[in-house]
């Protein structure tokens, strides 16, 4: 069956990289739906943040079930699908290790089951993840071993294999990009890069004195989220379906990110910070890094910027919020 042309159909939209997603497709001239597992009560922030609620046609679906995936699938008859949906907290995958595998690999599964019943010449895009490698103590590529070291990971990992599994024996245009972090203004608190940024602003407004983090040793390789979207968009318009490293190729501890982070508050974040071992990881990545070099050759694509440029983004659009009373 012919999809219908320039048409995506996100998974997930209403989280951070669905918003940045559905607005470069809309730019690109797509028409842009999206999930979400309650659309009607999802209050779509991402999309309203960035202007293009009303631009964007939502519809509920439950991943976990093959019928639902392949009713929404067969009615929108995308050109592109990109899966972006799961359980995406690492920590919360530790307490949740179920839930969380289930999310990621039964989404999965279920959309390339969708496309290959329905005989769609969809492109499929599935968001893997650098957890996939555990520690890299050289930057990773495409051919750097799995050793995921938490549960989302084990699910994103076992999705990876699903994909290169169908694109293999049945010749499906599916690939997996394997993202290194990426933050935006739109990433809930949980994630440490806002609750750094939130901790730092509530300190200088003299609301509180202290931010509590776990492990400040760990490094890691933090990108602009419109960058990484980008990315997903350019691996569906290759000839050939393949996966694809997404980094910026420089690692900074946490620490450093905190530095930073204070810095622009005016603030010396060695009076404020500290560490207690409730918030660290049963097992966690001490060095994560990517090598980006493959997407630079075949996307054509590079990381604009980088941890000191994000922080300044971040805090920024933090402070615009603050302004405008929006908490
Ligand atoms: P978000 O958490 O912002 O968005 C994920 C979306 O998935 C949510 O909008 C939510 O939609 C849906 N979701 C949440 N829990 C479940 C669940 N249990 N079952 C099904 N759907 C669920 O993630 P991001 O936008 O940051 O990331 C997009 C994808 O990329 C995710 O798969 C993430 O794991 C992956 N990734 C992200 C990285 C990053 O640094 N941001 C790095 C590498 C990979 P709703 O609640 O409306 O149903």
């Amino acid at each position: 069956m012919k999809p219908a042309s320039r048409t995506a159909l996100a998974f997930g939209v209403s989280g951070q990289d669905g918003a940045y997603l559905a607005k470069l497709l809309i730019d690109q001239g797509y028409e842009v739906h999206g999930t979400s597992r309650d659309a009607d009560g999802s209050s779509f922030s991402g999309l309203r943040a960035l202007g293009i609620l009303d631009q964007v046609r939502l519809h509920s679906a439950t991943l976990s079930e093959f019928r639902s995936v392949a009713q929404t699938v067969q009615n929108v008859r995308p050109s592109e699908i990109f899966n972006l949906a799961a359980q995406s907290s690492v920590g919360l995958s530790f307490q949740q290790p179920v839930e969380t595998i289930d999310s990621i690999m039964h989404g999965t599964i279920n959309i390339l089951e969708a496309i290959r019943f329905l005989g769609l010449e969809t492109r499929f895009y599935s968001a893997s993840s650098s957890e996939c490698f555990g520690n890299t103590e050289v930057p990773a590529n495409e051919r750097t071993p799995f050793h995921p070291r938490s549960p989302y990971a084990v699910g994103k990992a076992a999705s990876f294999w699903a994909v290169a599994n169908y694109r293999e024996a049945y010749d499906l245009f599916a690939c997996s990009g394997l993202l290194f972090n990426h933050e935006s203004p739109l990433r809930p608190t949980r994630y440490v890069t806002q609750k750094i940024i939130q901790g730092a602003a509530d300190i200088a407004e003299r609301r509180t004195d202290t931010l509590t983090l776990g492990a400040l040793d760990l490094t890691r390789d933090w990108g602009w989220a419109p960058d990484y979207v980008d990315a997903m968009a350019r691996m569906l318009k290759q000839d050939t379906p393949e996966d694809f490293v997404i980094a910026t190729g420089v690692a900074y501890k946490l620490q450093d990110f905190v530095d930073t982070a204070f810095r622009c508050f005016g603030l010396d974040w060695t009076k404020h910070v500290e560490s207690d071992s409730a918030f660290m990881r049963p097992s966690d990545i001490s060095r994560s890094v990517g090598d980006p070099s493959k997407a630079k050759r075949l996307l054509g694509w590079a990381a604009t910027t980088k941890m000191p440029d994000l922080v300044d983004k971040l805090v920024e659009a933090e402070l615009i919020r603050r302004s405008l009373q929006i908490r």
